[in-house]
């Protein structure tokens, strides 16, 4: 996932501590649970997808890659809850769960996990609320492919339907200036794996990536491993520029100029002109940080484009977003 790239929700109150008592799973093991709170923080991150519609299940803090220069949760230590706890989660997200037939697993990456524990973790939310039919969680790249084609197809079969993966941008050389650990290649090859066992994916997208120095690159790299991969959805943030973050530092040294508002949205409408979807849902969310643009491609991308370019007309937005203020401005 990506640090500009996630809805917040403030969590339901739902921290309320279990403690105590034992609960047999169908899974055979005895859970006993201890303090369990069912968000750690006070805020959590989903999808703006996932937000109103799945059960949020908290299994993972941090991210296992952990060296994005951009992100703020990069400096988030890695802590895997443990299945017990996972259990006490589960229990107590049932009343809240009742109407939604998804459940979301919170983390940065919770497909980075063994497949024992996945498995293990689909089986609680099996136990404890037999109505969900699909599972959805962020993921990396190098996480799908990290598992074989025949674990791919267990977790879909055990109700895996969507991964929300951040792209961030296609053009390689602005993510291998932000060290995303990610090649196109094999970014297409996870897409393709994805793809032949329906399992949806989703994009998350960061305009004005490059900053003025790479910028030229961002649409045409996109456009070309959009049209190939063909998400389902993409969402399109804008960069935020965390003072606690490598790249906040590369930019007070001279090597990383932001765009203004007015650049990023020229750049997110020269890759939404290229691109040629046959099934996706487009949001930007943050177009001259206080609009949304959304549509379906194919047939609302006109529409899209449009609005874009209206927008383009507006006076005021010649400056750099703000920097914002750990603990203190909403993310994403
Ligand atoms: S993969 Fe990169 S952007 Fe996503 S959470 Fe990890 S460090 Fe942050």
């Amino acid at each position: 996932m990506t640090s500009n790239g996630h809805d917040h929700a403030d969590g339901p109150d739902m921290n309320a501590q279990v403690q105590g008592g034992t609960q047999a799973s169908e899974a055979g093991q005895e859970q006993r649970y201890v303090d369990v709170r069912l968000f750690t923080g006070e805020q959590i991150y989903m999808p703006i997808w996932e937000g109103r519609t799945s059960a949020p299940l908290e299994v993972q803090l941090g991210c296992s890659w952990h060296r994005c220069k951009f992100c703020d949760f990069a400096n988030d230590e890695r802590y895997v809850f443990s299945l017990p706890e996972i259990a006490a989660k589960a229990q107590m997200l049932i009343p809240y769960a009742q109407d939604k037939h998804r459940v979301f697993l919170l983390g940065e990456n919770p497909l980075s996990l063994p497949m024992d524990m996945l498995r293990q973790i689909f089986e609680i939310i099996a136990y404890f609320m037999p109505w969900v039919d699909e599972i959805a969680m962020y993921a990396r790249f190098d996480d799908v492919l990290a598992k074989t084609e025949e674990e791919l197809e267990e977790l879909a079969d055990a109700g895996l339907r969507e991964v929300h993966i951040g792209l961030e941008s296609g053009a390689q050389e602005i993510l291998d200036f932000m060290c995303k650990g990610i090649k196109i290649d094999d970014a297409l090859e996870a897409c393709r794996r994805l793809h032949k066992l329906d399992i949806d994916f989703s994009f998350t997208m960061i305009a004005g990536l490059g900053g003025t120095e790479l910028t030229h690159l961002h649409a045409p790299g996109s456009i070309a491993f959009l049209n190939a991969a063909q998400p389902k959805r993409i969402w399109v943030t804008g960069l935020l520029l965390w003072p606690n973050t490598p790249l906040f530092k590369i930019a007070q040294e001279g090597g990383f100029h932001q765009l203004t508002f007015h650049q990023r949205l020229i750049e997110t409408r020269n890759m939404v002109a290229g691109l040629e979807l046959d099934d996706c849902e487009f949001v930007d969310s943050t177009v001259l940080g206080d609009c949304t643009v959304r549509g379906h491609f194919p047939e609302q991308k006109a529409e899209v484009l449009a609005a874009m370019n209206q927008l383009l007309e507006k006076p005021g937005y010649d400056h750099v977003p703000p920097i914002p203020i750990p603990g203190m401005t909403e993310r994403g």
